[in-house]
């Protein structure tokens, strides 16, 4: 997060200016430009006794210095102390240092002892000459991070002096009310900065490393609690807002529940209790719907259109892609025209490739009101498309848009002055730490566990070379009446190659497997022609589905029992789950085959393990934001989210849950503090603090 306070300034122009570049803009930032690291200058190892693999400090007379050329230039110096020698190897150095390094020179050398060709050597240690008897540092040396020309030290010094100055004062006040820091045993805000800079001599090298000492914890949580508390009011702010009261009427979702050939699972109906008991509220509901691939998320959100249209306003779905958005199209439409017809409605489609007669009629009718419901993509959301009183927007696979277009189509209410509902969908499972940090202003549901009667699918990770096996084995499927999706590799840097890569897959398996009706579907497919394939694979008449990741998210056939992932290294932990969710959806026992070509980096080679060992996707998520980090997890919501500097989700989860208890506490009891405390970390140009 970024800091804010006063003053500027604070250095000379050129050093500012440098300063900037770390996102320092004033006293308050330079104070909060924490240690990377610390090194022990406090403590003088005999050479003999210095532990390897450690940074460790020694002290010696030079007894050998010379300028060596093997294999490339060097300055090699010896230095002894009364327990031994150490080879010192400089390999960028001055014509100066050779002088300085001479013969019967005294140094302090501060690196890492390593086994060497001739003996124990240090590679490029910190080297200072010093006198005899010279005292060693009284505390840990803190290492900042820097930027070029602006080292450690000269940030070091900026620091104590500006820490030294007592201008801290103005800046560093205690925010937080007394109580609660005892309750939470945590440290004064100034003392903990002041002890990361300066720790005290027998602080724990460990625990500042660590970053677990109190004074860390302390700043960790501050930052922690900002944002829980711009989070927070974000979430208030809307709960003031109003929108139209739906109440539950059980008139049309009593009927399509009765209709449907299954009845709900127990987290489809929990989840489906919320949002009907939000959209009877008086303020915007914004709901995360979460439920792993497959859980059924589709017939809850359509049982909330239902609710809104029950009460005679409009509902309108939008997926991220045509493929998906025709799928619910058809879908929804299967379900629904029984119950519309008899009363008049429609429902409206609305694509990019549409026809622009077809389109017309689509907007008039949600314009005039006589289609209660309106399905696309994010066509949905542009200029011309008026809704006559939009009283819910759903959007599936949220993660796919950015905030900008989720604004859009709530403003798609403004007309009427109210803001609709909003249900969010989403089949990236988000762990509970990143949805109770970046996602805190919006209530959540979860879906836990899948329809009964499905069976687990089966993972097999298969080396390129194997590729025969793997085609022998969709041959003896797809004679046995099973269908099977070929999903060609994912080539990001450029379309036009993946689509030469996905027809010449078709080409090929066209002729390894003559005797099969073999489908392809990408990108570049108008939404008729794309959607004819998926039909006729649906209808069985396909066996074999060829296809770029298109099909990635939402598509649902239930019949399609195997999936061959071709390059599946290239692929991330999320789309690898997604994909595989496309089989396992009827009650035959699925294979995913997950080809992969060598060599493996490390990490395509832990992501492959993690989808071979893991199908539940909160678990698979978990271990995608470790590998990855919240910023690239979150993807487009990261914008207009204010990232952690200091607190790690993974490690610090109780902390944050302190801050959110506490957020809570502020806002009700010490709402000066709430808005200090976020002006402290956020700036003066927070949104959060207009609330
Ligand atoms: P997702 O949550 O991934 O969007 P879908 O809504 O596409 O999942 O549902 C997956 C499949 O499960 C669909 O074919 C859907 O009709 C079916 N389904 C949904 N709920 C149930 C249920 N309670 N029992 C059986 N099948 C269900
Ligand atoms: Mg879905």
């Amino acid at each position: 997060m970024k800091c804010n306070t006063g003053d500027s300034s604070f250095a000379s122009g050129i050093v500012q200016e440098k300063l900037s570049r770390l996102g320092i803009a004033n006293e308050f930032d330079l104070m909060l430009h924490l240690p990377l690291r610390y090194e022990d200058e406090t403590h003088l190892y005999p050479i003999n006794d210095a532990p390897e693999k450690k940074t460790v400090q020694i002290e010696g007379i030079i007894i050998h210095s010379e300028v060596m050329y093997r294999p490339r230039r060097q300055l090699v110096c010896q230095v002894e102390d009364s327990s031994g020698r150490i080879f010192i190897r400089f390999l960028n150095f001055y014509g100066s240092q050779v002088k300085a390094y001479s013969v019967g020179t005294r140094v302090r050398l501060l690196g890492e002892v390593r086994p060497g060709f001739f003996g124990a050597e240090m590679i490029h240690p910190k080297c200072r000459i010093v006198g005899e008897c010279e005292p060693l540092a009284d505390a840990l040396t803190p290492v900042y991070p820097t930027t070029a020309g602006l080292s450690s030290e000269t940030i070091r010094k900026l620091i104590r002096r500006t820490l030294d100055s007592g201008k801290h004062l103005v800046h560093l006040p205690e925010i937080l009310p007394d109580m609660l820091l005892k309750h939470y045993r945590l440290p004064n805000f100034r003392d903990s900065i002041f002890f990361l800079h300066q720790p005290l001599p027998d602080a724990s090298a460990s625990l500042l490393q660590e970053r677990t000492h109190p004074a860390w914890q302390r700043i960790k949580f501050d930052e922690l609690l900002a944002q829980q508390l711009s989070m927070r009011l974000h979430y208030r702010q809307r709960r003031s807002r109003s929108a139209f009261i739906l109440p539950k009427k059980n008139k049309l979702t009593k009927t399509l529940l009765k209709s449907l050939p299954f009845r709900l699972t127990g987290g489809q109906k929990k989840a489906w209790a919320e949002i009907s008991r939000d959209l009877a509220a008086a303020h915007p509901m914004q709901r995360l719907l979460q439920g792993d691939v497959g859980s059924g998320k589709t017939v809850v959100a359509t049982l909330a259109v239902l609710q809104a249209i029950e009460n005679n306003y409009q509902a309108a779905l939008m997926a991220p892609t045509e493929i998906l958005a025709e799928q619910h199209y058809r879908k929804l439409s299967g379900w629904l025209d029984p119950l519309f017809e008899p009363l008049g409605i429609t429902i409206a489609w609305l694509s990019g490739n549409q026809k622009k007669k077809q389109r017309e009629i689509m907007l008039a009718n949600i314009a005039d009101g006589s289609a209660m419901l309106a399905i696309g993509t994010h066509a949905l959301f542009q200029e011309q498309v008026e809704f006559d009183r939009l009283g819910l927007a759903v959007i599936d696979e949220q993660h796919r848009f950015g905030v900008h277009q989720r604004l859009a189509l709530r403003m798609k209410g403004a007309k009427t002055g109210s803001a609709p509902h909003q249900l969010m969908m989403s089949a990236t499972p988000i762990p509970r730490t990143l949805s109770m940090s970046y996602y805190a202003d919006l209530d959540v549901s979860i879906i836990d566990g899948l329809p009964p009667g499905r069976a687990p699918v089966l993972t097999k990770l298969v080396a390129d070379t194997r590729r025969d096996e793997v085609t022998g084995r969709i041959r003896e499927a797809c004679h046995d009446g099973k269908q099977a999706y070929w999903v060609c590799p994912l080539i990001e840097e450029s379309e036009s190659l993946q689509l030469k890569t996905a027809l010449e897959t078709h080409d090929t398996l066209r002729l390894t497997f003559p005797e099969l009706k073999i489908g392809l579907v990408h990108g570049r497919l108008s939404p008729q022609e794309k959607f004819a394939v998926m039909e006729s694979f649906k209808q069985g008449e396909i066996q074999l589905l060829v296809s770029t990741t298109v099909i990635e998210v939402g598509v649902d056939v239930p019949n399609a029992s195997l999936m061959v992932i071709e390059h599946a290294e290239r692929m991330g932990l999320s789309q690898l789950h997604q994909l595989r969710g496309r089989v396992g959806r009827g009650a035959e026992a699925s294979i995913c085959i997950l080809l992969y070509q060598k060599p493996l980096s490390a990490t395509a080679q832990e992501r492959l393990k993690i989808i071979f060992e893991h199908t539940d996707g909160f678990e698979i998520a978990r271990h995608d934001l470790r590998l990855r980090g919240p910023g690239e997890f979150l993807g487009a919501r990261q914008s207009g989210v204010p990232m952690l500097r200091f607190a790690d989700l993974e490690r610090d989860g109780g902390l944050l849950d302190a801050a959110r208890t506490v957020a809570e506490e502020l806002l009700r009891d010490h709402p000066e503090a709430a808005t200090h405390h976020l002006r402290r970390w956020l700036g003066d140009g927070s949104e959060y603090l207009r609330v």
